[in-house]
């Protein structure tokens, strides 16, 4: 037996569990190198998987403020400690119905008994279920720092990386119009049963603004809006009648959106058109199919 072995301490955390939001902001400033942590869904996998030691923990687990949501000028106001299994109860999913959706995809109930909207949002995980639902919301973030300042950015801006949450910020709430009208989320796991998805779609009408608004998750780091795909069949809408559009434009709308997300290679050199590998032509495929779905039930 070496007695050269290293001996790591294995001192357990120290855990604050502040009961406002501007208390554990105080709390992070405090310790520096504690990590917020309020479901643990993410934050425990990454201490089980050995990838992350926090030498003290915030838990935001105690903060009531952040665990509902209100009415604010035509938005919802929404908590980031709002739970995925709190955000798929009916009284939500009348209130905003896609958001609701993906809560309700986003992993088996133990999980979502746990798993918070703002965890789901600062882990910023490609198959992030709720995020292309709040690309597709134009969703923005409102985020909680040093003496009580507050400052709102784009949830878009936070998953591109143009913004990043500096230290001791806390994603306070997330702030989401209300546009009374249809909005679907589909997701694709690729087996059967719950799963992390494939492929997600979001997609939501904004009647007053005369706007569908859709967006892709799991294809890419981010979830990615086809602003022309949009654009186009909105204009195809009859938006004063029936809201309808032929069958053969929700197809070709799947195709616009799938293209624009995972787009043709470029030819070979030669000039030759080069085909997608067999997966991602899988994935291009799966993306036209829940789009033109998504759209079929938003307008049906
Ligand atoms: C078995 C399993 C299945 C899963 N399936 C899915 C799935 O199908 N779909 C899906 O979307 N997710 C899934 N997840 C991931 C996870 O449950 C979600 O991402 C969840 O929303 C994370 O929330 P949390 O409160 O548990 O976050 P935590 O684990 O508490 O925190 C995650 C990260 O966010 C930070 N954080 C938390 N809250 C805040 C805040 N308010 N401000 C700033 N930073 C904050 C933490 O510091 C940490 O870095 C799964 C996880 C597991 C373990």
């Amino acid at each position: 037996m070496t007695t050269h072995a290293p001996q790591v301490a294995q001192t357990a955390p120290t855990v604050s569990l502040p009961v406002t939001l501007d208390e554990a902001v105080a709390a992070l400033a405090a310790m520096p190198a504690a990590v917020p942590v309020a479901g643990g869904t993410d934050l425990m996998a990454a201490v089980n998987a050995g990838l992350l030691r926090p030498a003290a923990l915030v838990g935001l687990g105690r903060i009531s403020e952040i665990r509902g949501w209100q009415y604010l000028d035509g938005h919802a106001l929404l908590g980031a400690g709002l739970t995925h299994a709190r955000i798929g109860r009916p009284d939500f999913a009348a209130l905003i119905p896609a958001l609701a959706a993906a809560a309700r995809a986003a992993g088996p109930p133990q999980i979502r008994n746990a798993g918070t909207l703002g965890g789901n949002i600062a882990t910023s995980a490609p198959t992030g279920d709720t995020l292309p639902v709040l690309a597709a919301l134009e969703a923005t973030l409102i985020i909680a720092g040093p003496d009580g300042a507050r400052r709102e950015m784009p949830v878009s801006h936070l998953l591109a990386g143009m913004d990043m949450l500096r230290g001791g910020e806390l994603i306070g709430y997330v702030r989401v119009p209300l546009l009374h009208a249809p909005q679907v989320f589909l997701k694709a796991t690729g087996r059967t049963g719950p799963g992390r998805a494939l492929v997600s779609v979001a997609l939501v009408l904004d009647p007053a603004r005369r706007g569908v608004r859709c967006a892709v998750g799991a294809v890419a780091p981010m979830p990615l809006r086809p602003l022309e795909a949009e654009q186009w069949i909105a204009s195809l809408i009859d938006w004063d009648g029936g809201r309808t559009v032929v069958p053969e434009a929700l197809a070709a709308f799947g195709e616009y959106v799938a293209a624009a997300c995972i787009p043709d290679p470029a030819p070979a050199e030669d000039g030759s058109p080069q085909q997608l590998p067999p997966g991602v032509l899988h994935l291009r495929r799966t993306v036209a199919a829940l789009a033109r779905r998504a759209l079929g039930r938003a307008l049906s």
